[in-house]
């Protein structure tokens, strides 16, 4: 916690310290191993499996960075499937499923620490994040399921569409390799 401190400061701390299930998905990432870097940029967040690294935006708004890390945290503990290399022989269809699966299962648990942390008095997620929220409480993750497959990502691509890029490059880069 001191070195998160240090990274991101006290306040970011004591807020993660409200949250039962992100202080012990910390605990598990220190004990893996796993490196959480700061990067340059605002709201950006992703985890590089193979490098035992979870990177955050420097300058990522204090809501991004708390839901960003439980969602990263979870990729980075229980990701199962790349996205940098397949499987042999995996189809469009299976890489599709298990990556929208992965990514959902991510928010969820985002939405969880979320939730513990309103239950703890920490009240100031922004607009999009509670948007989510809400939705899972009224819909459960069938709800997150559907609204991933249709979310734009930060290329406003919808994500099936922009995975479905990643896995054409992916066979392409194979063939090649
Ligand atoms: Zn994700």
């Amino acid at each position: 916690m001191n070195l998160l401190k240090r990274q991101f400061g006290a306040k970011f701390v004591s807020d993660i310290s409200r949250s039962p299930t992100l202080v012990a998905d910390i605990k598990e990432i220190r004990k893996r191993g796993i490196k959480i870097r700061r990067i340059k940029g605002g709201d950006v967040a992703y985890t590089e499996k193979a490098n035992k690294l979870i990177c955050i935006g420097k300058n990522a708004s204090a809501s991004f960075r708390l839901t960003a890390l439980a969602h990263e945290a979870y990729h980075a503990l229980h990701g199962r499937q790349s996205i940098d290399r397949l499987q042999p022989g995996m189809t469009r269809r299976c890489f599709l499923n298990r990556v929208l699966n992965e990514e959902t299962d991510c928010i969820v648990h985002e939405l969880e620490v979320v939730h513990e942390l309103l239950e703890a008095g920490v009240r100031w997620f922004d607009r999009g994040t509670m948007s989510w929220y809400h939705g899972w409480r009224r819909g459960g993750r069938a709800y997150i399921r559907r609204r991933v497959a249709r979310t734009d990502n930060v290329f406003n691509e919808k994500f099936p569409d922009y995975y479905s890029r990643i896995y054409t490059e992916l066979k392409h880069a194979k063939k090649s390799a």
